[in-house]
């Protein structure tokens, strides 16, 4: 970072309110103290400065293992004789311990006195146990009452338990009360399983306003917590942040006292008192084994290493083909062997069949299962092109009805054609400023459905499909959408295309607005009394026939009872987790799954390859691995890293004259901002607002994409993504015409963000450099790009209609089509016209007719959406559109040809009677 930035950013405060900066600015604290204990040895700086900065870092230290108590007692001790040497000595070890992580392995990194520290590791030691074959580190929060004792006690009485034949290492973290135990594990991404000693407080001494806003905003407040409940409270409250962790409780008391609240569901073991210490620490190490299995990957390694024949037909197995070769061994040479040892087409040996599995490919799916928070996970080997063809065609039958966003991924639309369901499309609302499309707002959903309803064929609507988050960043509100479909069509079906968004599980901010963590609220909602007193509240407010505008003007309550909750989500695992490419995975919580499961098997059959490659089911076991061991960090990393550069760009005095992250008000209009949020840095903005937007507000933006404005600057989109790549090595997403769309992942470091602000710095030098140099013509030149970049922008087309002969019996107001019948019509050349772009006769049809009918999906990337569907009536806004776009890439358009058309005499041939 340069050096205005740590000017203008003093060292993250002590308030716990930077919930994702705190592990990142640890590491910057801690290097700070050390530097200025360095001064203060040195004569230059003074003891005051040193204590503060100390200060600063105790306030969050207590929540992390490492330094740990006894090196924070040493270092009160030393600032408080005076001992500044000392002070930057032992600040400058814990420092870099935190940096490279060493204290995981190193046991001199715990030691306070210094020639101990510096003596040859104890290769014996079981207390810290370094080196060797390096083992697993996790952390194990400990909740007890006056935690500075009897916590520390118990901790020590573990780690004297430790073997060095254990598989892992953990060390202990006490906190005092239920406050802080959500501070810790909402802070300390090492966290990996808790234990709750009965009787600790409620509150935290510590001053963290943000804490109560935050627990408030989970539905974790105090007035619900009562004093008797407390541990069983907590270890609700933590399964709504981390699900993932594994919590254990001692109790003084007879523990069969738990066993009967619906709660101790939460609690993996109850366990009476500290008698059991052994039996806690054997628990614990098995409850985060019980996570890092991989069944399949864990047998595929075996299966490797076994000596095989093979006489079934993959040569390349066992790689004897490639090592033996003259001439294609550097492939072998470059792969390694293993991938060769491990490739087969058997479903032997213990591989399992991904068609049909039964082994550890099934252990695997049920374990992403209980990972996802779905009641069934279907491991697919092609991509979530496939996953989604999968899911339409075991959903949906000829004729049935499904509600589509038009800028949903292209198989969502050849998976209709495909199992000829008929598109209802519902459109995004516009951003044509930047030449993109936001998400379909609530009302428009709403609307079609009852217009459906009213035109008597709400029965044939069958599925709603949406993508969440949308490729820039608009996450839906989950569990209002489906609340409110769900009121009008209680057995809808949802389709939740969440191709970028399978790590969000990982975050407790994004959670609530995915599919399945919506669906788990919902079901929630659903077991609750009071749900049905609500929804009677509102019929009643309603009256007996409400009129559609009433029923679209009021946030509609469904009727627990009747819901059929039906929910899909289908995810790119390899595009925001560790899977190789085309690794992705189908989510189901549906109800009724029971009754589909046949056809589920049909559609795996039709799609899913007969060969599987194994290292994508591998890897996709594996991602899931790394999602329930540290998922939570990397999730918290990422998000921190792009409100680094969300910040970086927008407040840098070079940088933002040029370039701009457009925030959630740029996104997302007002009325879909109910709360009121602009953006993540507007000043004024605090955690409040910010999670109150994630609560409530019908749209909000998903941090990690953020879309950077380079028209501002003189570059389109495409320009602008190719400088990057070829002058920069640095790699951007997808581009509109005025901006390009960047992406942090679990993937991204911090000197990622320097490298990227400190190119775009140089980038806006360049550009200074050329106005200073151009004078008034280069500054003219300039405006006059950007206008054209940022002000001529095309108007983007909505979807028209369909063609008469392929609306079957649609209804008048609803504009549903049969789009198969309108692809194949296209399969027949005499029915098929062509016309040039330009010619005069296309403005012709326009202004006379006959309709022009398109033949086929016309996607021009950017945007990447159909701009037309296959029996779509073409308009002058779709022509105008095409006409002035300057892509080169246009799926299903030649140039040369023309559009593809259905002549309208042939229209109705080849039409299903
Ligand atoms: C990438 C993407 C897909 C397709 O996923 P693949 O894994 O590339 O096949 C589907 N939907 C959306 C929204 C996508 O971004």
């Amino acid at each position: 970072m340069n050096k205005r930035h740590q000017a203008s950013q003093p060292a993250a405060g002590p308030s716990a309110d930077h919930f994702f900066s705190i592990p990142g600015a640890r590491a910057d604290n801690w290097r700070r103290l050390h530097s200025l204990a360095r001064d203060w040895a040195r004569g230059s700086g003074d003891a005051e400065a040193v204590r503060e900065a100390f200060a600063l870092l105790t306030s969050v230290e207590d929540f992390f293992a490492y330094p740990g108590r006894t090196l924070l007692a040493a270092l009160t001790k030393r600032i408080g004789s005076g001992d500044a040497a000392g002070v930057a000595s032992l600040a400058q070890r814990i420092s870099e311990a935190i940096l490279t992580r060493s204290y995981k392995e190193e046991a001199n990194d715990w030691e306070t006195d210094e020639a101990a520290a510096d003596a040859p590791p104890d290769l014996g030691s079981t207390t810290m146990t370094p080196g060797r074959a390096r083992r697993p580190y996790f952390e194990m929060l400990v909740v007890a009452p006056g935690a500075a004792t009897r916590a520390e006690h118990m901790i020590a009485g573990l780690r004297a338990l430790r073997r060095p034949e254990d598989a892992m290492v953990y060390e202990g973290v006490p906190v005092p009360s239920f406050e802080d135990a959500i501070l810790a594990v909402v802070l300390n991404p090492a966290i990996a399983a808790v234990t709750l000693y009965e009787g600790f407080d409620h509150r935290t001494a510590k001053d963290v306003p943000i804490l109560r806003s935050f627990l408030a905003s989970a539905g974790l407040d105090a007035a619900q917590i009562a004093g008797d409940d407390l541990p069983l409270s907590l270890a609700n409250a933590i399964k709504r942040i981390r699900p993932e962790l594994d919590i254990y409780l001692l109790s003084d008391r007879q523990v069969e006292h738990v066993a009967g609240d619906p709660r101790a569901a939460n609690v993996r073991r109850v366990l009476y008192s500290v008698e059991e210490l052994l039996e806690l620490h054997l628990c614990v190490l098995e409850g985060v084994a019980d996570r890092f299995r991989t069944p399949f990957f864990d047998n595929l390694k075996k299966y490797a290493m076994r000596p095989i024949s093979t006489f079934h037909a993959l040569p390349i197995a066992r790689g004897k083909s490639v090592f033996k070769s003259d001439w294609i061994r550097d492939m072998g040479e470059f792969y390694g062997l293993n991938i060769f040892l491990a490739e087969s087409s058997a479903t032997t040996g213990g591989l399992d069949s991904l068609l049909e599995p039964t082994g550890n490919i099934k252990e695997a799916q049920d374990m992403a299962a209980r990972a996802f928070g779905a009641d069934h996970v279907f491991f697919v080997t092609n991509g979530t092109s496939t996953s989604n063809k999968m899911v339409h065609q075991a959903l949906i039958a000829p004729g049935d009805i499904v509600l589509l966003d038009r800028n949903c991924h292209k198989s969502h639309h050849y998976g209709l054609v495909l199992a000829g369901g008929q598109p209802l499309y519902i459109e995004a609302y516009p951003m044509t400023a930047y030449s993109m499309y936001g998400a379909v707002p609530l009302a428009s959903i709403k609307k079609a459905l009852l217009d459906l309803k009213a035109e008597g064929r709400l029965d044939r609507a069958k599925m709603v499909d949406l993508t969440n988050c949308t490729f820039d960043g608009h996450i839906y509100n989950t569990r209002r959408v489906m609340e409110e479909c769900l009121a009008i069509k209680p057995d809808l079906i949802f389709l939740w295309d969440e191709a970028w968004f399978g790590f969000a599980r990982w975050s407790p901010f994004l959670r609530p607005r995915t599919a399945m963590g919506a669906a788990e609220a919902i079901e929630a909602w659903m077991n609750d009394p009071a749900s049905v007193e609500a929804y009677e509240r509102q019929q009643k407010e309603l009256g007996a026939d409400p009129s559609a505008e009433a029923l679209l003007q009021t946030r509609l309550i469904p009727d627990p009872r009747k819901i059929r909750l039906r929910v899909y989500q289908t995810n790119s695992t390899h595009k925001s987790m560790s899977a190789l490419r085309q690794g992705s995975m189908l989510l189901v919580k549906d109800i009724d799954f029971a009754s589909v499961e046949a056809q589920f098997h049909e559609a795996v059959f039709t799609h899913a390859s007969t060969s599987p490659n194994q290292q994508i089911i591998a890897s996709l076991d594996v991602a899931r691995r790394q999602m329930e061991l540290e998922g939570y960090g990397l999730v918290a990393n990422a998000i921190q890293i792009a409100l680094d550069i969300r910040r970086e760009v927008n407040s840098h005095p070079v940088i933002s004259k040029y370039f701009r992250v457009l925030g959630a008000d740029d996104m997302v209009p007002a009325e879909y901002r109910e709360s009121g949020f602009t953006d993540f840095f507007t000043p004024g903005t605090n955690w409040e607002t910010q999670v109150r937007s994630m609560h409530e507000d019908e749209f909000c933006l998903d941090p990690t994409r953020m879309t950077l404005v380079c028209g501002t600057a003189g570059f389109d989109g495409t320009q602008f993504k190719k400088l990057m790549a070829d002058a920069y090595d640095i790699q951007f997403n997808k581009t509109s015409r005025n901006s390009v769309l960047l992406q942090s992942n679990i993937n991204n470091t911090r000197s990622d963000v320097a490298h990227l602000i400190r190119v775009l710095l140089e980038i806006c030098g360049q550009i200074d450099r050329g106005l200073a140099s151009g004078g008034e013509n280069a500054r003219k030149a300039l405006a006059a790009r950007v206008k054209s970049l940022m002000e001529d922008v095309p108007d983007l087309p909505n979807f028209s209609h369909f063609h008469e002969a392929f609306r079957w019996d649609a209804g008048k107001t609803t504009w549903e089509g049969d789009m198969r019948s309108a692809f194949y019509s296209a399969y027949y050349a005499e029915g098929c016209e062509y016309l040039p772009l330009d010619s005069p006769d296309v403005d012709a049809r326009l202004e006379k007719g006959p309709e022009m009918i398109s033949a086929n999906f016309v996607i021009p990337y950017p945007p990447g959406f159909p701009i037309m569907v296959p029996g779509q009536v073409i308009t002058k806004e779709t022509i105008d559109f095409m006409r002035k776009l300057d892509v080169k890439e246009i799926h299903g358009f030649e140039r040369a040809k023309g559009l593809k058309l259905i002549r309208p005499d042939h229209a109705k041939d080849h039409i299903r009677k």
